[in-house]
């Protein structure tokens, strides 16, 4: 543990917030006790059902108490059968892509997810939107920032509530990341550095290579993560960036990014490293401030975050953070309050993200927004 003198150990926990030997109950736990009628279970429906949908998604919708898989939306007849069967859900609620709008006649459905390729989420948002339903909208939430607002405002239009799948806000170790760093627990952040990333083995045609359909490689699909730990780390917004982009195979990722290294600039000088990769294993959240330092590694993924401070392990519970972020979601809805995870936190991260493709491209330090 690297602290100051004065700054003990039973202080330092003190100030943690971890006293009396047990630790505060993850904050997304609690939210089930918030008061609402225990048995209301809206429909959700889910389009798009790949390898997030299939995976993740619909096996969270067995364990959730406010919402359940209601609805599928696919262009593959097989996989209507398939899941109609596995998840009991009747022909009334299968939908394809073109006959989809009439949704709006179907009251069984409430929420709409979309788990498609990043350049249609945008058409799908504005479609669900339009049919009277609610929407969580996977990251990254569109192409480019201009899209978002789009989609923001198609919602508003519509008087429908939008949200993005930014599962990480209801996971008690990135809570606590938020906790420490946007309430100053150990002073003010001095720095941030993160990195996420994978070796990308897959398919060499897939959507995520191809720029048309993904909007660009690892900063689009795994960069946004780090952004977003760097924007709530301390809960402001950066206001320049500067990035260069390394290339090491060039047929792969002849049309995407590979490697992405960028600098934010925040408000008050403090710089934030970020880095974004199809060719490394990374994923980490590290974050220096006066008194001491937090960091999580793994720190985005779901499947076990470990988090520690300069006083030792966070020692938080693993938990089904799409099942917490689903039911948070229809809470928000049943009980008309607003989503800590909205559109607009999806645009501020497109804000980044196209800012640090502007930067690529002029070599040069670049404004964001
Ligand atoms: P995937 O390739 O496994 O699934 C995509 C689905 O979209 C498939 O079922 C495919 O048939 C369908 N599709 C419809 N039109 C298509 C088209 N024109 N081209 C290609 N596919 C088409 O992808 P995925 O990993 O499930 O990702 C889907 C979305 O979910 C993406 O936005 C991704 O970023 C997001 N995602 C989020 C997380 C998370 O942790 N929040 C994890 C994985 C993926």
């Amino acid at each position: 543990m690297k602290l100051n003198d004065s700054f003990s150990r039973r202080n330092f926990l003190k100030s943690l917030g971890y006293g009396a030997g047990a630790l505060a109950l993850a904050p997304a736990l609690n939210a089930f006790s918030q008061g609402l009628p225990a048995d209301k279970k809206l429909g959700i429906a889910l389009v798009g059902l790949g390898g997030y949908a299939g995976g993740q998604l619909a096996p969270a919708l067995q364990q959730t108490t406010n919402c359940y898989l209601a609805g599928i939306v696919t262009g593959t007849p097989s996989k209507a059968d398939e899941w109609s069967k596995k998840y009991n859900i009747p022909e009334k609620n299968i939908y394809n892509y073109a006959n989809f709008d009439s949704i709006k006649d179907n009251p069984a459905i409430d929420i709409v997810y979309i788990v498609l390729p990043v350049a249609l989420h945008k058409e799908f948002t504005i479609r669900a939107a339009k049919a009277g339903k609610h929407v969580i909208c996977e990251k990254p939430m569109a192409l480019n920032a201009a899209d978002c607002t789009e989609m923001i405002e198609a919602c508003k239009k519509a008087n429908r509530m939008l949200s993005i799948g930014y599962r990480l806000h209801f996971e008690p170790h990135n809570q606590e990341v938020m906790r420490l760093g946007q309430q100053k627990v150990l002073g003010k952040v001095t720095a941030i550095d993160t990195a996420n990333g994978f070796v990308y083995g897959g398919d060499p045609n897939a959507w995520r290579l191809k720029k048309v359909l993904s909007g660009g490689g690892a900063l689009m699909d795994m960069g946004v993560y780090s952004i977003q730990g760097s924007r709530y780390s301390v809960g402001k917004e950066p206001l320049y960036v500067t990035a260069t982009e390394e290339k090491t195979k060039p047929d792969l990722f002849k049309d995407v990014d590979e490697t992405i290294f960028w600098e934010l600039e925040f408000p008050d000088g403090l710089k934030a490293k970020g880095r974004s990769s199809y060719n490394n294993n990374w994923g980490y959240l590290k974050v220096t401030a006066e008194k001491g330092n937090f960091e999580l590694q793994p720190a985005f993924g779901y499947g076990g975050i470990h988090g520690s401070t300069s006083a030792g392990p966070m020692n938080f519970p693993q938990v089904n953070q799409q099942a917490l972020q689903m039911d948070d979601f229809a809470r928000c809805v049943i009980n008309k309050k607003p989503t800590i995870v909205p559109g607009e936190e999806g645009r501020k991260d497109m804000l980044v993200i196209d800012a640090i493709y502007r930067s690529i491209a002029s070599g040069k330090r670049e404004k964001i927004g």
